[in-house]
C-alpha cells in the first residue's frame, strides 16, 4: 500500500521525520516522499534530511520563488502528475504552507484520501497566507490529525461535525521530535561553544513571517527592540531566514546583535536548550521553547498556540519595541511556571501511524 508524503518547507521536514520513522514500523505501508522545493538551500532543506534520517525524496519538483499563485500553481501541476504516476492510497500533508495546499488540492481532485497532520489551527487572521492554506486544506481533508484540543474545538466551531471527515486528537509531532532528537543534538552540536555563548545567557530570536518581513515599519520596530535588548539586557542571536535577510539588506535596517545563517535542527535544539528565552514569530519555535522550559516572547499580534499564552508561558508582544523589551525584562526575572501536558507527550507519531495503518487496511482506502 503506497502513501505519498508532500513536503517542501523547513518545518515540514521536521514533522515528516517523526511520522516517517514511525511509518517504517508498519510493514504493509510504503511511503513515497515528494519535495516541492519550496525551501531549497542546504541549510533550509538537505541538512534536515541528513540529520533526521528522513528518506531521500523519491520526487523533487524544484519549485520555489514567485508569488503565491505562481508557486502554488506550479506545485499543483507537478504534484498532480506524480500522484497519477504513483497512484497512492492516501496523500499526507503537513502544516500550512503552499506545498500543503497544493498537495491537498491535487490529491482531492484525483479522489485520493487527504490526510492533514497539524490540522485545526487558526490564527483568525485571514491576511496570513498560512491561515488561508490551513482552512482550505482542512476543509478538503479526509482525516485531520489535530495537535491540541483547541484545534479540535476550532474545527467544531466551523461545523466539521457535519462534514465527511474524521478528526483525531494526535498530539503534536514537534514534541515527539524534540524528545527523540534532543540527546543526539547535545552530543553532536557545538554551536553554543563555537559562537562563544554562555549557557542560559543569551536570547534566541527568529523572524520570518510575512506580516513582519513584508512590512518595513514592523520589521524595523522589532529589530530596534531587539537591539535594545542586546545592549541593555542579554546578548541576542538571530539565525536569519534568507527572505528576511534580503529585506533587511534592501532597506538598510541596522542590526546591532549577532546574526548567523539558518542552522540545522540539531544546532537549533542546542540553541533553544541553552537560551535564556526565545523571541520569535515562528509557530514551531513557540512550542519548542515550551518543551525546553523557556519563555517565549511572540513577535506577532495573535498565535495559533493560545494554550501557551493562557498558561503564562508565552506573551504576545506584536512588533512594538517597547512591548518586546518589557516582555523580556519581565520574563528574565520570573521562574518558569510548572507545566501541564499540552501536546500529547511525544506519542503523536505513533498515534498517527497506527491510525493510518488501520484506515489503509480498511476497504475504503483500497486503491
Ligand atoms: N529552525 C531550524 N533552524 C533555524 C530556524 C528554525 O532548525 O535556523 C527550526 C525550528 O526549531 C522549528 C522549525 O524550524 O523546528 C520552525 O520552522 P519555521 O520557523 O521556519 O516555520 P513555522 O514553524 O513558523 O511554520
Amino acid at each position: 500500500m503506497k502513501i505519498l508524503t508532500i513536503v517542501g518547507a523547513r518545518p515540514q521536514f521536521i514533522k515528516a521525520a517523526v511520522v516517517s520513522r514511525n511509518l517504517e514500523k508498519y510493514l504493509g505501508i510504503k511511503e513515497y516522499i515528494l519535495h516541492t522545493g519550496q525551501n531549497y538551500d542546504n541549510n533550509m532543506s538537505s541538512i534536515f534530511f541528513e540529520e533526521m534520517d528522513i528518506p531521500k525524496p523519491h520526487f523533487h519538483l524544484n519549485i520555489h520563488g514567485g508569488g503565491h499563485g505562481v508557486m502554488t500553481g506550479k506545485m499543483l501541476e507537478g504534484i498532480e502528475q506524480k500522484i497519477q504516476e504513483l497512484n497512492p492510497a492516501a496523500v499526507l500533508v503537513y502544516g500550512d504552507t503552499n506545498s500543503t495546499l497544493a498537495g491537498a488540492l491535487a490529491a482531492k481532485k484525483l479522489h485520493k484520501k487527504v490526510v492533514h497532520v497539524e490540522a485545526g489551527l487558526r490564527s483568525f487572521n485571514m491576511r496570513m497566507p498560512e491561515e488561508i492554506n490551513r482552512i482550505i486544506t482542512d476543509r478538503i481533508s479526509d482525516v485531520l490529525f489535530c495537535p491540541t484540543t483547541t484545534a479540535i474545538n476550532n474545527l467544531k466551531q466551523e461545523g466539521f461535525d457535519n462534514f465527511h471527515s474524521e478528526i483525531v486528537l494526535s498530539g503534536d509531532v514537534m514534541q515527539d521530535a524534540v524528545l527523540f532528537y534532543q540527546d543526539k543534538a547535545s552530543q553532536i552540536s557545538h554551536i553554543v561553544d563555537n559562537l562563544q555563548l554562555q549557557p542560559n545567557g543569551f536570547i534566541l530570536t527568529t523572524i520570518h513571517r510575512a506580516e513582519n518581513t513584508d512590512n518595513v515599519a514592523r520589521l524595523t520596530a522589532i529589530i530596534n527592540g531587539l537591539n535594545t535588548v542586546h545592549r541593555t539586557i542579554l546578548p541576542v542571536i538571530l539565525p536569519l531566514h534568507p527572505r528576511t535577510r534580503q529585506i533587511i539588506e534592501k532597506n538598510g535596517i541596522d542590526i546591532h546583535f549577532t546574526i548567523i545563517d539558518p542552522v540545522g535542527y540539531f544546532d537549533m535544539l542546542q540553541l533553544i536548550m541553552n537560551a535564556t528565552l526565545i523571541c520569535t514569530d515562528s509557530g514551531g519555535l513557540q512550542k519548542e521553547a515550551y518543551f525546553c522550559n523557556k519563555y517565549c516572547v511572540t513577535l506577532r499580534d495573535e498565535t495559533e498556540w493560545i494554550e501557551l499564552v493562557e498558561g503564562g508561558y508565552n506573551r504576545l508582544a506584536g512588533s512594538e519595541s517597547e512591548r518586546i523589551i518589557e516582555a523580556v525584562t519581565d520574563y528574565i526575572k520570573t521562574p518558569f511556571p510548572p507545566k501541564v501536558e499540552l501536546y500529547g507527550g511525544g506519542l503523536a507519531g505513533e498515534i498517527i501511524c497506527h491510525h493510518l495503518s488501520q484506515l489503509i487496511d480498511s476497504e475504503v482506502y483500497a486503491v
